[in-house]
């Protein structure tokens, strides 16, 4: 990404250094093509990070996403409950597979799925008969927060839903001391620029199921069967990461924990300078059980006790060429979705009106923060 050095970014690219001796042994054993070494060892790291047995390296998260659902049978007509409150992303892929996506709004906690919303959705269907069971269970940890898993494990266990955790904001999470990315039956990863780690673009496909991953590798480099010539009995897809970008990729991981740990601190900085003004309050960790890896900070105005709302503050900051933004507005809200059904309590709306993203890079200068946290209070007096 070209920037502008005076700019100051939700969050930006942060290299380790160490990228560029994995891209040049790339070049330096011509394995440019589309697989090779640094393809398998970022696999590796990967799957040993988050807690499973194996991982695909793909171009994108959102062609994890796409596989996983393909994977689990999801075709023409079929339901898929997800997130309401979440980026676009999660979504496409369940209509790109002519199936339908059902929308569950979140819980107050920690902003993600709302696991007795969950259940009621699974339970109306049950009834309906075991024709109309969704497929999947498409889970957010919105911000990197993890959802209430041990509730929504549960209710999917009940109901024999298999979950696909959309960890693309969430690498370095953990819910009861077990990684994100290790709930799902299968999960995805986000490897783009603006993620807590960057390929340049890139995702990954988690899963402890053997079969699963080489198929979605099978899928991914355009469905070649075994022969001689080009064979094909199933449509495939062009989703593999290249061994350039995965050079990039291993040299990214080698620094996740500290990447984690800036992110961190960049919420601790951000609650401490602003929580004495009455009407913030931030995404919290909700127990010892909720370990966030701060991908994005943000927060919430609350208009009982304060007429400033996001916008004023994100155009303030805006002045000061401090980017800011709202939080994501919910799915069953968007122009595309809004055909498709949804189980609402009002929480996603309502900290999308309320809610605004800070940068939150892990390459955030101490100034600069210290500059946002003042440009926020002035907004305030
Ligand atoms: C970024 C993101 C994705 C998509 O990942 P890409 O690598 O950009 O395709 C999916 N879901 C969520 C929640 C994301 O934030």
């Amino acid at each position: 990404m070209h920037t502008n050095k005076q700019r100051v970014y939700l969050s930006s690219p942060h290299m380790s250094g160490d990228e560029q001796k994995y891209i040049r042994e790339a070049f330096d054993n011509n394995w440019i093509a589309p697989l090779g070494p640094n393809v398998n060892a970022f696999e590796e790291t990967l799957a040993e990070y988050c807690g499973v047995k194996y991982a695909a390296a793909l171009s994108s998260g959102t062609s994890a996403i796409h596989l996983a659902l393909i994977m689990l049978g999801v075709g023409v007509g079929d339901e898929v409950l997800v997130s309401t409150f979440t980026f676009s992303a999660s979504v496409n892929p369940i209509v790109y597979q002519g199936a339908k996506p059902v929308f569950i709004d979140s819980e107050r906690d920690t902003w993600n799925m709302d696991p007795e919303l969950l259940e009621q959705a699974l339970k109306a269907r049950k009834a309906k008969g075991q024709h109309f069971m969704p497929k999947a269970i498409i889970i957010v940890h919105l911000y990197g927060m993890p959802a209430k898993m041990d509730q929504i494990v549960e209710v999917a266990n009940y109901y024999g839903v298999p979950i696909i955790e959309d960890a693309a904001e969430a690498l370095g999470s953990r819910y009861d001391e077990k990684p994100l990315g290790s709930w799902g039956m299968m999960s995805a990863l986000s490897f783009n620029g603006n993620k807590i780690i960057t390929t340049s673009g890139g995702g990954a496909l988690l899963s402890n199921h053997k079969k699963q991953v080489d198929d979605a590798r099978f899928l991914a480099t355009q469905a070649r069967d075994q022969a001689p010539h080009y064979q094909h009995s199933q449509i495939g897809y062009n989703y593999r990461m290249s061994n350039v970008l995965a050079g990039i990729g291993r040299g990214q991981m080698e620094v996740i924990d500290d990447r984690v740990q800036q992110r961190r601190n960049n919420f601790s900085f951000y609650k401490a300078q602003l929580q004495e003004i009455a009407c913030l309050s931030f995404q919290e960790e909700s127990d010892a059980r909720f370990f966030s890896n701060r991908w994005l900070t943000t927060m919430l105005i609350d208009p009982e006790k304060s007429s400033v709302t996001h916008a004023e503050i994100s155009a303030e900051l805006e002045k000061h060429n401090i980017e800011s933004r709202p939080l994501w507005k919910p799915m069953h809200l968007q122009p595309v979705f809004e055909r498709y059904s949804a189980y609402l309590n009002g929480v996603s709306e309502d900290l999308f009106s309320k809610g605004i993203c800070l940068p939150s890079g892990s390459n955030l200068s101490e100034s600069d923060r210290s500059k946002i946290v003042d440009v926020i209070k002035q907004c305030f007096i």
